[in-house]
């Protein structure tokens, strides 16, 4: 894993978090993103080093919103950025590691994404993130 792209956190509504982020903690917000195909509308703040991605679900249909029920808001996943996602994803297989994707999906900002089955990461949601194109990043 090349470094963490990004931590995602899961609110209830970007409306009343976004303000906390950007004016109280004084973080740049880069952008704001509906992924249709995920149900969320994303979020992402420049914290220096990484960003922070705020994930609102749009429907019920939603993991976030599932997430929310289940556990309110806070803390969702970690994310590495990686090349070459598709064998990083056969190569974790291969060592019986759990996928919720063994194939990418595109994400916001038309990343690569998928994601680890929190069962096989000793309990925390790890996402990995190929960009498109590393001149954005
Ligand atoms: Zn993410």
């Amino acid at each position: 894993m090349k470094k963490v792209d990004h931590i995602g956190v899961a609110v209830n509504s970007l409306d009343e978090a976004l303000p906390y982020y950007t004016e109280t903690l004084g973080l740049p917000l880069l952008g704001i993103e509906e992924v249709e195909s995920e149900q969320v509308k994303v979020a992402f703040l420049d914290a220096g080093n990484l960003k922070i991605e705020l994930l609102e679900p749009m429907s019920e249909k939603s993991a976030i919103h599932t997430f929310l029920e289940k556990k309110g808001p806070g803390m969702h996943h970690i994310a590495f950025g990686v090349e070459s996602i598709q064998t990083r994803l056969d190569d974790l297989k291969e060592n019986g590691v759990r996928l919720l994707h063994e194939q990418p999906k595109t994400g916001a900002g038309g990343a690569l994404v998928a994601f680890i089955h929190p069962k096989s990461s000793h309990g925390v949601l790890y996402e990995l993130c190929e960009k498109q194109s590393e001149a954005k990043a």
